[in-house]
């Protein structure tokens, strides 16, 4: 469940009009609600059984320190991939013990770092990977903790550039070498060796990939077992999809959640070990919407564009991805209002930036309000400056109340990030 909702003709974020905030903060703008990010939290980890088991929020879907600081109050640890991530992290409140640093290139930097920090877990993908966290940990006198990433050669995924778990994928260490490399980590001296971790792909809405996955990680665990070395954590990764087509009385399905807490209590429940989770998507995505304005409209033979003031820089899911992002005017429609189809593009110039073809939309004027729905995740996180634009700022919710959680940069800003060079000035 989310909770943008049409009140009075206007949408809503929780009690703030949608309107407001635009006006306030201009456009674009996300805008993300407190009480949608707390909400698919708390089934989510009610539904794995936390906090006896973990949930580590993956924060590349949405790593404002508002959204992070707000999901840490309810006990969410997190997901890092980056020291840059495990400083944000240990910024809006998340204690080291609660952070998991995962990624397929850690440089030494990083490491010593995470070490140093004292973080949970570190969750190691390549041989060389553990070679070198061991040699940092032990020079600094410390074992830190450690899952080895295995790859279970199942790809899941809404799409080719997500799916992290087939053989061709560049992450964790192939499953015939996990338990070689296993054993060879029980007896290095800077790392305790604690068990194992996946993470196979994104937008998964097909449970029967993770069961695959799932059971290929008991079998492991109980090979290793068998050879007398200790399983005591299974990371199980994050990936689960939520739906972006959404009719507008959607209900975030918490029956896909309760599916998949089952499934893993079938597959992984005889185990005893602990469990970690990493779901970013599932969080953050229907708790965020961007709102953009409309610039343009430009009648064709073929199709109407609607240019709107957001743009592949702000939002490159459809361009990256090909992905699909409900459309929803911030005023809302009548029933009998005429509808017509749209193309709906940005005023970067590449044919790319378009967010969708042929949309049957209410008819649209210059100065309407448009929110691209669903894109709380992998949305502010991805956006860039491309064609010197100014990132897109950020607004919470919480009630009536809103606040801006990032402002839009300033032109003095980003320019002036450039030095010329000496024989240039
Ligand atoms: C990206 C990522 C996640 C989160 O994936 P979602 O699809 O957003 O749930 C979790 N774990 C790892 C290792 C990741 O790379």
């Amino acid at each position: 469940m989310h909770h943008f909702n049409y009140r009075n003709g206007q949408l809503f974020a929780e009690d703030a009009a949608v309107v407001a905030i635009a006006e306030a903060v201009g456009t674009p703008v996300y805008i993300y609600s407190a009480a949608t990010l707390t909400r698919h939290y708390q089934v989510f980890a009610r539904a794995v059984g936390a906090p006896k088991h973990r949930v580590f929020y993956a924060m590349k879907a949405n790593s404002n320190q508002a959204v992070l600081g707000t999901l840490a109050r309810l006990g969410a640890g997190a997901d890092t991939v980056s020291e840059g991530e495990i400083r944000r992290a240990l910024a809006a409140g998340i204690p080291a013990d609660r952070i998991v640093f995962s990624g397929v290139g850690k440089s030494a930097e990083e490491l010593a770092f995470a070490v140093d920090t004292g973080i949970y877990q570190v969750n190691i993908e390549t041989e060389s990977e553990l070679d070198l966290l061991s040699a940092i940990a032990h020079a600094r006198g410390k074992r830190q903790s450690a899952v080895i990433r295995v790859n279970p050669d199942v790809g899941a995924g809404g799409h080719a550039k997500i799916t992290t778990g087939s053989s061709a994928n560049k992450f964790g260490v192939s499953f015939d070498e996990a338990s070689r490399i296993y054993a060879r980590a029980a007896n290095m001296p800077g790392v305790k060796m604690l068990g194992l971790a996946t993470h196979i792909g994104s937008l998964i809405m097909d449970l029967g990939d993770l069961e695959a996955a799932f059971i290929r990680m008991r079998d492991l665990t109980l090979r290793l077992r068998g050879e007398g070395l200790t399983v005591e954590r299974l990371d199980l990764g994050g990936g689960l999809g939520i739906p972006y087509e959404i009719p507008e009385t959607f209900e975030h399905g918490p029956d896909l959640i309760e599916a998949y807490a089952a499934m893993i209590e079938r597959t992984l429940g005889s185990l005893d070990v602990e469990h970690g989770f990493e779901p970013g998507r599932l969080i953050a995505g229907n708790a965020g919407i961007l709102v953009t304005k409309v610039l343009q409209v430009n009648p064709r033979a073929h199709t109407t564009f609607l240019i709107v003031d957001a743009a592949m820089n702000d939002l490159i899911r459809p361009a990256m991805y090909e992905a699909y992002h409900e459309i929803w005017s911030v005023r809302q429609a009548t029933a009998s209002a005429p509808r017509k189809t749209y193309d709906v593009a940005g005023p970067v110039c590449e044919s790319g930036d378009t967010f969708a073809t042929a949309r049957p939309l209410p008819e649209t004027h210059i100065g309407d309000l448009l929110a691209f729905m669903t894109a709380g995740a992998y949305g502010a996180t991805m956006s860039s400056t491309y064609n010197t634009r100014l990132l897109v700022p950020e607004v919470l919710v919480n009630g009536a109340e809103f606040a801006i959680v990032r402002p839009r940069t300033t032109f003095n800003d980003l320019i002036g990030l450039d030095r010329v060079p000496r024989w240039l000035r």
